[in-house]
């Protein structure tokens, strides 16, 4: 299983299926992107290889844009099938998601999220991780990295995930638990992935997330580290 993702001023989507093939050997049952085009979210994901998800991408959905995330599935929550297959948007819409890992327990939070009126395509426990941060980010009215803190520290599990916001373009939040992920950093432009092969050719500036830390990731500004559990949601 893998996750990549890109934000900057290069067409996301080459370098999101190129990343994903170099991650192919982490094994892996479906694939999926979701690349952000100015205005809306594109999303296409498939049970099978990266070729596949290729070949649907390629035929369905504009592939345009600066912003996106992509992810290799190990289904670990609900078959392996083209609805569980990741990324996976929140009720709203706005938010997408992508994870590699386990939340355990996703039962008891869908239990709740659905008596607040959530419905759920998938089967996944990412799925129901997606709407606690969207469910956190109304409530609590705090900005994308806050609410992932927040719901964060309300799940157990592990995880690699990257979340962005079609309303906030210009940022993608990310977070470790067990599964690895790097960031890669270049002129004004981010990777993210399981491991540096699919950012190496870009830059040679990686840093490694440690367990129970996150990133906001922002165009024009430094990368914001923070730890899960201890440091004051700001
Ligand atoms: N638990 C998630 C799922 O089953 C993520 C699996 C993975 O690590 O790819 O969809």
């Amino acid at each position: 299983c893998g996750i990549v993702g890109y934000i900057g001023h290069r067409e996301a989507y080459p370098i999101i299926v190129k990343g994903l093939q170099r991650l192919e050997y982490r094994g892996y049952d479906s694939a999926g992107v979701a690349i952000f085009d100015g205005e809306k979210i594109n999303l296409a994901k498939t049970k099978g290889k990266v070729e596949d998800l290729k070949k649907k991408a390629e035929s369905t959905i504009s592939l345009k844009g600066n912003l996106g995330i992509g992810h290799t599935r190990w289904a670990t929550h609900g078959v392996p099938n083209d609805i569980n297959s990741h990324p996976h948007y929140s009720n709203s819409g706005d938010l997408v998601i992508i994870h590699n890992g386990i939340i355990e327990n996703y039962e008891s939070v869908k239990k709740e999220l659905t008596k607040r009126g959530y419905t759920f395509e998938s089967d996944t426990d990412t799925e129901v991780l997606i709407n606690l941060i969207e469910e956190v980010q109304k409530t609590e009215g705090v900005k994308l990295g806050q609410a992932v803190q927040i719901a964060l520290n309300e799940v157990v599990g592990a995880y690699a995930i990257a979340v962005f916001d079609k309303k906030k373009p210009d940022e993608i939040v990310v977070a470790k638990l067990g599964s690895p992920l790097a960031i890669g950093v270049g002129d004004n432009e981010f990777f993210i992935a399981s491991d540096a092969s699919p950012f190496i050719e870009f830059t040679n500036n990686a840093v490694y997330l440690e367990d129970e830390e996150m990133a906001i990731i922002r165009l024009g500004k430094e990368i914001k580290l923070r730890k899960i559990k201890n440091d004051a949601v700001a």
